[in-house]
Order: structure tokens, then C-alpha cells, then sequence
């Protein structure tokens, strides 16, 4: 048996649709370049603690794409990925998903740029990105109650992650918490929270994350009432008493 330590458009084609997400030939070709340009200015800023191939295909794009099912992004015009980092699962999404147009939210700017470049040099024509705060952004009219779809890893706990995202999804629309191994608990922790911001729990998904042991959980939250304008809370708030 050879053990494949590198990438390539064909091996993340493969390894894809194993897990069951068909990409084309150039979608592939962009999840390729995408790595390349992740591993290349890992080099001079802080991106990803991931840099091994295979590692980064299932931690990272396996990951990001956990759940993906065409059926479910059929609707999906305006999608947001609140706090996107290096662009997880913002960018996987938005290649594979290219009629959705994206906005990558984000706090610190400077991956924002980072983002921005990459996207350009890939022809991501549905990317934007938005530097700010997901407490001050959900209070503007131009970002309140606009996204079919928010979605959101590794940024905070649900009851506090419900806060920040529930206020940016459309009534009708919905809300993708990324989570990991623990989140029975989290969500048993965020049913109150969830209710509050005009949600409901409707499908919680749980896998190992394909060749590895890691388990990972989708939980689906519908918005279907207007979120109180009491929410977001100043960030302090949020943090010091979770809903
Ligand atoms: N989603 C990425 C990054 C996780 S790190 C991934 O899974 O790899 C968390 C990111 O969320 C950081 O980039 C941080 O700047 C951003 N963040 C944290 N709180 C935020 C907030 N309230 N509004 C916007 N971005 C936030």
C-alpha cells in the first residue's frame, strides 16, 4: 500500500467523493490552490496549526464540508461565515458552492486581506469579506436578518455562538454550528439561548470525520421567529452571562 503524504486536485476529488461530496475537475483544482496558498503564508502569519496534506483534507476540508448535501443548499442565495479565520468552512464552501454568494466575517483584518487576495487569485467571483465584530455587525440594517444561511466553526460556545449568528439569519433561513465531540452537552446548554433568538433545533448530524477517530456534529438551527433587538449583547455581556 503507498501512502499518499502530498496533495493534488485528483486525490481531494477522490478522497471527497469517497466522503460523499462530488466536486469538478476545477473546483478541485481551486481546493488545491487554496492549500498551497494556506501552507505558503503559514510561513509569515499565523493561519493554521494544520499543515500536514492529509491532515489538512479531513481536519480541514472534510470538515467544512461535513454535511453537504446539494439538496440542502438549493435555496441558499446570501450565505455568511461568522468568524472565518483562514477561511474554514467559509472558502471550501463557497468553491463548492459557487451561486451562493459569501460574505467571510471576521474580527481581525488581517486574514481578511489574506481572504481577499486569495479569492482574486482563484476567480471566487461569490466571496466577499467583512471585517467587524458579529455583536456590532448583527445590530446594522444592512446585515440583520439578510443571510439564507449563517455558518460558523470554532468561534465559541452555542449559547454565545446563537447570540452572534441567530441575529444575521433571514426568518425562514438558517444557522450551521460546526461542532465537535462535545455538543450534546452544548446544545442541552443552548436550548433556552437558541429559543430566545427566534430558533429551533431542527437536525443535529453526528459522524467520525472519514480516517479518523474524531467525531464531528452539524447542528441545524431554523430561525423562525424575528430575533428580539435587545440581541446581540455587548460583547462583555454575552460572555459574562451566556442566555
Ligand atoms: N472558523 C475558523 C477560525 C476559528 S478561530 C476555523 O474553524 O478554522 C476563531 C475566529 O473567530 C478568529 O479568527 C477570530 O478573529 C474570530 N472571532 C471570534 N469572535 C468573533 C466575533 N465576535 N466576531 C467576529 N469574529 C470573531
Amino acid at each position: 500500500m503507498t501512502i499518499e503524504t502530498e496533495l493534488c486536485a485528483a486525490r481531494i476529488r477522490s478522497e471527497l467523493a469517497a466522503a460523499g461530496v462530488e466536486v469538478d475537475d476545477r473546483q478541485a483544482q481551486q481546493l488545491q490552490r487554496f492549500y498551497e496558498a494556506v501552507i505558503a503564508r503559514n510561513q509569515v502569519m499565523n493561519l493554521t496549526a494544520i499543515t500536514a496534506a492529509d491532515e489538512f483534507l479531513r481536519k480541514h476540508y472534510l470538515d467544512s464540508l461535513f454535511g453537504d448535501d446539494p439538496e440542502r443548499w438549493s435555496d441558499i442565495h446570501f450565505a455568511l461565515d461568522l468568524g472565518t479565520g483562514a477561511g474554514f468552512p467559509g472558502i471550501p464552501l463557497s468553491i463548492v458552492h459557487p451561486d451562493t454568494r459569501w460574505t467571510l466575517l471576521d474580527a481581525t483584518a488581517k486574514k481578511l486581506r489574506f481572504l481577499e487576495e486569495i479569492a482574486a487569485t482563484l476567480e471566487l467571483k461569490n466571496v466577499n469579506v467583512l471585517h467587524g465584530r458579529a455583536e456590532e455587525v448583527g445590530h446594522a440594517t444592512q446585515w440583520r436578518e439578510r443571510f439564507d444561511r449563517v455558518t460558523s466553526r470554532a468561534v465559541a460556545a452555542l449559547p454565545v455562538l446563537a447570540e452572534w449568528a441567530l441575529p444575521l439569519v433571514r426568518v425562514g433561513g438558517s444557522f450551521w454550528a460546526f461542532k465537535g465531540p462535545k455538543a450534546e452537552a452544548e446544545i442541552r446548554s443552548a436550548e433556552r439561548a437558541v429559543g430566545l433568538l427566534g430558533g429551533t433545533i431542527v437536525s443535529v448530524d453526528t459522524a467520525t470525520l472519514p480516517g479518523t477517530q474524531e467525531r464531528r456534529t452539524l447542528i441545524i438551527i431554523e430561525k423562525t421567529a424575528p430575533t428580539p433587538k435587545a440581541y446581540p449583547r455587548p460583547y462583555a455581556k454575552t460572555k459574562k452571562r451566556p442566555l
